[in-house]
């Protein structure tokens, strides 16, 4: 049997020197910023039955649960640095434990994080992330930074994480190709990390959000926070590969309130409209420009000939929801 601390060496602490003055092992881990730097901050939680089903894979929840929270620096334009990871369990099982971390250090590896500390207990399953990234003062992309006229742009794709939910729940009939293709996306989130990076560090876009709880709540973070509205053209709006074979209806619904997608969802001038397509491309994820930032509050859907859409829409909310 595991004691906790047998656990944390076997499979969390690693041998190497990394960018903290003090890593795992004492009552606190020591981490200072690059000089000049701020550090950004955040934490986020995946619950088992609430954010993940019971039995799923470990070593696709090893990257997620990183992935959410790099997708919180990328929406701020910060760059990683390091994470902490309190974990409950409800058993020290070696097989599972070494897929998790492989996941996790997978992608921590990809971009330089590094795990500096945690806390580790029996319990539910349950996966608490906190991240520490960093970015020059002024730079961070922030929700209350909108302006009137602004582009309003998306990267990558939305939609195909919540038509792989809507296929586990038999809700779509998806052939097994196209179920895991779909859920690679809700499995396994690509955090735009390096876009997010050079959206900030050259200053091309002004407020982003990562979109987790589908674009339209999401985007209503940022209209709300910056005292503004938006009009959205939907069949602009990127669908999945695997939602993009849908009728139109699902692909309208899925891609303005989705899920679970982890894209940036962001605002920037007219005049930076070949820079961002630059900066996409450099790193390698697409943007695409859907509408546009307006003085009249509120979210306006309009289809591709700008005429008005009513589609039943809501965001994900923990406690609005059953
Ligand atoms: P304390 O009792 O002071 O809270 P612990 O005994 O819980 O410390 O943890 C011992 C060391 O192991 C600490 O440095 C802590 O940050 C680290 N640690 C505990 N759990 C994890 C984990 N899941 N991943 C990484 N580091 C961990
Ligand atoms: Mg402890």
């Amino acid at each position: 049997m595991l004691s906790e601390f047998d656990l944390i060496k076997q499979f969390f602490q690693r041998p190497r020197a990394g960018r903290a003055a003090l890593g795992i092992g004492d009552d606190c881990a020591l981490l200072a910023p690059s000089p000049g730097m701020q550090m950004a901050i955040s934490s986020d939680m995946l619950v088992e039955d609430r954010h993940f089903f019971a039995g799923a894979d470990p070593r696709m929840l090893g990257h997620k649960c990183l992935a959410v929270n790099l997708s919180d620096l990328a929406a701020m334009g910060a760059k990683p640095v390091a994470f902490t990871l309190a974990l409950a369990l409800p058993a020290a099982e070696p097989a599972w434990l070494g897929e998790f971390a492989a996941g996790l250090f997978a992608l921590a590896d990809l971009h330089g994080c590094e795990l500096i500390g945690g806390d580790t207990t029996k319990g539910p399953l349950n996966i608490c992330i906190t991240i520490f990234g960093e970015l020059a003062p002024g730079q961070a992309l922030r929700r209350d930074a909108a302006v009137p006229g602004d582009d309003l742009w998306i990267s990558g794709t939305l939609g195909d994480a919540r038509l792989a939910l809507a296929g586990y729940r038999r809700e779509v009939a998806l052939d097994e190709i196209a179920l895991r293709a779909a859920g690679a996306r809700m499995h396994m989130p690509t955090p735009r990390v390096d876009l997010g990076l050079a959206l900030s560090s050259a200053r091309l876009a002004r407020a982003a959000i990562d979109i987790s709880d589908g674009l339209a709540g999401d985007l209503g973070h940022i209209l709300a926070a910056s005292h503004v509205g938006a009009t959205v053209d939907v069949d602009a709006l990127p669908a999945g590969p695997v939602l993009a074979a849908q009728p139109q209806a699902l692909r309208r619904r899925f891609c303005a309130a989705g899920g679970d997608d982890y894209e940036l969802c962001f605002t920037a001038a007219a005049g930076q409209r070949e820079a961002i397509l630059a900066a996409g491309a450099a790193s390698g994820s697409a943007v695409t420009r859907v509408g546009r930032i307006d003085a009249a509050p509120g979210l306006r859907l309009v289809d591709a000939h700008g005429q008005p859409l009513a589609l039943q829409l809501a965001g994900f909310d923990h406690f609005a929801s059953p």
